[in-house]
């Protein structure tokens, strides 16, 4: 394992705890179009962020619940995939529709499992619904094509379903990574079992739910709650899973891979980063630190693309280092920045206070707890940042970034590209040419020119180097949901 990736092992904690026998709600299963219960799993508890007051009891899905499940998705799956692509195209746009009916309790839900505001949630929420309502519109869109081997031959392709998809989702932004995995995955013909985080589950059961009462036949969508120590494995190790689509961490995202590659089954895996944002002189100065400060403050820095590395020319580094100090002042933990959404999340950037001091890194900003109750960190800057430091090179997870001055294109780009990390890249110029001069140089999946935070269902996204494996969003969806078959078949005369 690189340097830069020990520290997330290092925080891999349970959350096993007792179970309680209070009224908070109960979230579980959705298997074979109804609730389920585990039968011997037990419960445990999610604790708010805000204020440590239980939010639900969640069933601690076994094995054997995955077994029902993908037995379900399976008996489900010849059924799915023999329906026209238009009709399954119209079942997702009403599953979309039935969402924007029910956006307000999607929200709250979401809301209530990470303690960040209803309005904070909602823009997730919206590109969650906007996966069904674009894949919907997509199923025709994946052809085969034909192949000439002359007279002789008729040769075509065709893209077909794995089978069951696995999916596993994180706990940052989950109804919309639910979502982003589930909708081309149904789209293509494929049956579903997903695997939400057990800190955040209720928004995805509640999607299963709302899919079955907009007519989603019984078993296409189902959803296993649960530890990823046992559901998470359980199925990504299940015999009947064909496809896995998983994200999350590098150290999980790793072991899961083994897991794949164990069984020869091909995954979608959307892991870390530690994108750089990168400045020229020539920009919009405005602009670009209102958006660098959004970028890594925006659900308290838990997205993955967060531009936690702040490259800024040498000609304007003071002042464009003066006007972010000013920004960050006016962002608020618990009033314009929500809360840090697990415990040992919350511990773990506290540890990366520690270790950027102990490197040496100036301190600019924040760096501390917020004075107020909750997981709140204040928004965090640091500047005298070398790129041998840990802050410089390990993705955070958290509203910390740091600032660090370079000269000219070549070196902007040797700065960008030395990460293990390849998820994004923002840029910040008025200069047309080298906009897309860069653009080709830049080791990462998605290149963001004067914008950081757009959520755009219709654009491929995932990640280069250790930030991950395949594609998700836009058309790239429909070809890694499927899998190519090629049918040769000879009809010269006379035979
Ligand atoms: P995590 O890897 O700890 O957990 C993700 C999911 O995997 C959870 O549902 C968990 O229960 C499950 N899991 C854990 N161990 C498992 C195992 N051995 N087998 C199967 N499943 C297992 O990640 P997290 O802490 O929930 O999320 C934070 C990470 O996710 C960050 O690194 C972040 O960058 C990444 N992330 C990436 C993207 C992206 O699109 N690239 C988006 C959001 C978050």
């Amino acid at each position: 394992m690189s340097a830069d990736l020990q520290v997330e092992e290092s925080h891999m904690t349970s959350i096993d705890v007792a179970p309680t026998t209070t009224s908070a709600p109960l979230v579980g299963h959705w298997i074979g179009g109804a609730e389920a219960g585990s039968a011997t799993g037990g419960l445990f508890e999610r604790r708010s962020p805000l204020d440590d007051e239980l939010v639900y009891r969640l069933v601690r899905g076994t094995a054997e619940d995955v077994d029902v499940a993908v037995a379900s998705a399976l008996s489900a799956g010849a059924m799915w995939r023999a329906i026209r692509p238009m009709e399954r195209g119209r079942q997702l746009q009403r599953i979309g529709r039935l969402m924007s009916a029910s956006i307000e309790e999607l929200c709250a839900l979401e809301a209530a499992d990470t303690g960040r505001t209803v309005e904070d949630v909602r823009g997730g929420i919206v590109s969650a619904i906007e996966f069904f309502e674009y894949f919907g519109g997509l199923v025709n869109a994946e052809h085969g094509e034909v192949i000439s081997l002359g007279d002789d031959y008729h040769v075509y392709t065709r893209r077909e379903p794995y089978g069951v998809v696995g999916v596993v989702t994180p706990w940052n932004g989950p109804l919309n990574q639910a979502a982003r995995a589930v909708a081309p995955a149904l789209a293509t013909g494929n049956t579903v079992v997903v695997k939400p985080s057990e800190f955040t589950s209720s928004s995805t059961v509640a999607l299963a739910r709302l899919a079955t009462e907009a007519g989603l036949p019984d078993g296409v969508l189902n959803v296993v709650t649960g530890t990823g120590a046992v559901a998470g494995e359980a199925l990504v190790n299940h015999a009947g899973v064909s496809l896995i689509a998983f994200t999350g961490s590098v150290v999980t995202g790793r072991a899961i891979g083994r897991a794949a590659s164990d069984r020869v089954v091909p995954v979608i895996l959307e892991l870390g980063g530690k994108s750089a944002n990168i400045v020229f002189a020539d920009a919009d100065l405005e602009a670009a630190v209102a958006s660098a400060v959004r970028a890594f403050t925006y659900n308290a820095g838990q997205i993955c693309i967060a531009g936690s590395r702040i490259l800024v020319e040498k000609e304007v580094a003071e002042e464009f280092t003066r006007l972010l100090l000013n920004e960050v002042a006016s962002v608020r933990p618990g009033e314009s920045m929500g809360p840090i959404i697990t415990t040992s999340q919350f511990e773990k950037i506290q540890d990366y206070f520690r270790i950027a001091e102990a490197d040496g890194a100036l301190l600019r900003a924040g760096g501390r707890v917020a004075t107020r109750p909750g997981q709140f960190i204040e928004p965090t800057v640091y500047s005298d940042v070398t790129s041998e430091m840990r802050i410089y090179r390990e993705e955070v997870f958290g509203p910390v970034a740091c600032i660090v001055p370079f000269s000219g294109e070549d070196e902007a780009v040797r700065m960008a590209n030395d990460s293990a990390y390849g998820l994004v890249a923002g840029m910040w110029t008025s200069n047309l040419q080298r906009a897309h001069r860069m653009a080709g140089r830049l080791e990462v999946g998605q290149v963001l020119v004067n914008e950081f935070l757009g959520e755009h269902v219709e654009v491929p996204f995932g990640g280069q180097k250790s930030s991950g494996l395949g594609r998700e969003k836009g058309m790239s969806a429909l070809r890694h949901y499927t899998q190519e078959k090629s049918v040769v078949m000879r009809i010269a005369a006379g035979q």
